[in-house]
């Protein structure tokens, strides 16, 4: 297909047959005057008292317990950029189809319409009462840093920033199979990060999680190797900066067991691939275009171990495998916040489940013959139904047990069940 006919299948689907991608649908009946009373008012002003005597009744009698808000500034969209709060409606209503199709979550796309810090904050927490979660998305680093740092300290209900912690997770649960059958350590391994941005900071922060020690860590951006002794280092970049004598992303390749990339499209060259230790790991993860394109990488080496964002290659690291499953797990036991361990959880429950043997509708979804645990396939395909039925119940145990789950679950058979209704 020509590029001017993928643009207008994009755009058509946008349009018709009515504009968007999410709408509102009731989920009581409505057919008769007595189902309106109910509805509205009179009766309506019952659950609103029940709720101003105990304000957890909101989530008996209101939809806040299965409702997200996706919400952004328009700052980082894609690999878009600042294209502000209106252009960013469409990934944000993506996020909410997403959301539906995969965990049977609602979501309100909001578009809030400043840059400032205090302001978007603000915002946020004004409206949180309406919502039993917040997913932040598409803002800037390193605002995006502070701003779910503080909205995290200040709201009792999960807040997950996911363009940081999404693709941390599904790395890392592509990282620790990759290592698995390349036969290295996490604690051992020599890892490259291209990028200080916000997918990369966070993502090199949950490798540490795992293991990885920090004095084995490279990382680079825009000006080379973020080395110590540079001026004007952000807090984050200071975290990973390294005294090594190392200057630019071609000399810390060299012996490199991983490669982590989350910068721009084409940075790494054949010649850098060459350099890295035996099995190499290379997760290309720039899009739409990787560090290094796929099949290029996979000709210069027979012992690569590759991952990229895209679905025409194997091993995407997709977001949707996380974001959706995180959030259900996390409302299921009414979390009051998404925690390092619920994220190690699925970073745990995806990595397992890749080993498992793969049921026949993930071939076929695919066009696959058979899928299996190996160097093409290190990390579940989105369209696994076994997804929903793993992580959220990983999500909510680690909820639980690290002391933040408000409504416990004791019955994980029926929980299972009912996730897989
Ligand atoms: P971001 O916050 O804008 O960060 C981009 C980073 O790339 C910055 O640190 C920038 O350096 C660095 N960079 C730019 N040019 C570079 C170069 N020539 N060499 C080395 N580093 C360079 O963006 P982000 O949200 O972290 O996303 C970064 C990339 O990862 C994007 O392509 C995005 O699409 C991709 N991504 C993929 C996934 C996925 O596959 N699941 C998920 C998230 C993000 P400075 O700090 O010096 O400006
Ligand atoms: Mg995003």
């Amino acid at each position: 297909m020509s590029i001017e006919s993928k643009r207008r299948e994009a755009l058509i689907y946008h349009a018709k047959p009515t504009p968007g991608k999410i709408k509102v649908v009731p989920t009581k009946k409505y057919a008769t005057q007595r189902d309106l009373s109910l509805a509205y008012s009179p009766g309506v002003a019952e659950p609103c008292l029940e709720i101003e005597k105990d304000v957890s009744n909101v989530y008996r009698y209101t939809a806040k317990g299965n409702l997200v808000a996706v919400i952004s500034n328009g700052t980082a969209v894609l690999g878009l950029g600042d294209i502000g709060p209106e252009a960013s409606k469409p990934v944000m209503e993506g996020k909410g189809l997403l959301f539906k199709i995969f965990a049977d979550i609602d979501v309100f796309d909001i578009e809030v319409d400043t840059k400032d810090v205090d302001a978007f904050i603000e915002t946020v927490k004004n409206i949180a009462p309406t919502f039993g979660g917040i997913n932040l998305e598409d803002i800037k680093a390193p605002e995006a840093f502070e701003i779910e740092r503080r909205l995290k300290e200040e709201l009792d209900i999960p807040v997950m920033h996911d363009d940081q912690h999404g693709t941390a997770i599904i790395s890392a649960a592509a990282l620790i199979n990759a290592l698995e059958l390349t036969d290295k350590k996490v604690e051992e391994a020599k890892i490259v990060i291209s990028g200080a941005g916000a997918a990369a900071i966070s993502c090199t922060r949950l490798y540490k999680a795992l293991g990885a020690d920090p004095k084995n860590i490279v990382m680079t951006d825009s000006k080379g190797v973020i080395r110590s002794d540079r001026d004007h280092l952000s807090v984050e970049k200071k975290e990973f900066a390294t005294s090594r004598d190392l200057h630019s992303l071609e000399d810390a390749m060299v012996n490199a067991d991983v490669f982590v990339g989350l910068s721009m499209a084409n940075l790494v060259t054949p010649k850098m691939l060459l350099s890295m230790a035996k099995d190499p790991i290379v997760f290309a993860m720039a899009n739409p275009d990787p560090e290094i394109d796929y099949n290029l990488a996979i000709q210069t080496r027979e012992d690569l171990i590759m991952a990229t964002g895209r679905s025409d290659n194997p091993n995407q690291v997709n977001n949707v495998l996380g974001f959706p499953f995180i959030f259900r797990g996390a409302l299921d036991v009414r979390a009051t916040s998404i925690n390092e361990e619920m994220k190690m959880a699925a970073v745990k429950a995806l990595a397992a489940l890749a080993k498992e043997p793969v049921p026949e509708q993930v071939n076929i979804a695919y066009g696959e013959t058979r899928l299996n645990f190996g160097r093409d396939y290190i990390i579940p395909k989105p369209f696994d139904p076994r997804l929903i039925a793993k992580v959220p119940p990983a999500v909510a145990k680690a909820a639980m047990e690290s002391g933040v789950a408000t409504e416990p679950i004791y019955d994980w058979e029926k929980y299972e069940d009912e996730l897989l209704e």
